[in-house]
């Protein structure tokens, strides 16, 4: 049993002179420790200058995500999420009255919080 260690931001394998440990989160992630070898960074480390200390932060806690894909809902869902139809979602969507975006294919997605506003 070999317990591989990943990056919690590309979710990609970690080796250790590119690992570093978020002091926010506490999972490991990549940071390019030297600069004459090629690597990736997912995170940042400074100096703490009150303390002293190198500070590691991963890019998830650096920034993190304004939405999760959990409340990225299509039309159905969103119309059932508001109690719309999906039709007079649609329609308030192309009016501009609600956020979304259209895919190219034509889906529309929406953010469940912006969806809050056309509650009945
Ligand atoms: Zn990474
Ligand atoms: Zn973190």
């Amino acid at each position: 049993m070999s317990a591989s260690v990943t990056c919690i931001v590309c979710l990609e394998a970690l080796s250790p002179p590119n690992e570093a440990w978020c002091g926010v989160c506490g999972e490991s992630y990549h940071l390019q420790q030297r600069t004459d070898v090629p690597g990736k960074d997912c995170g940042s480390v400074w100096i703490n200058e009150e303390h002293l200390a190198l500070e590691f932060t991963c890019n998830n806690c650096l920034n993190p995500a304004p939405a999760g894909l959990d409340d990225v809902l299509d039309l159905d869902e969103a119309a059932a999420f508001i109690g719309y139809a999906a039709a007079d979602l649609a329609s308030a969507a192309d009016r501009g009255i609600v956020r979304h975006r259209k895919t190219s294919s034509g889906i529309y997605l929406f953010v469940r919080k912006d969806l809050d506003a056309l509650r009945p």
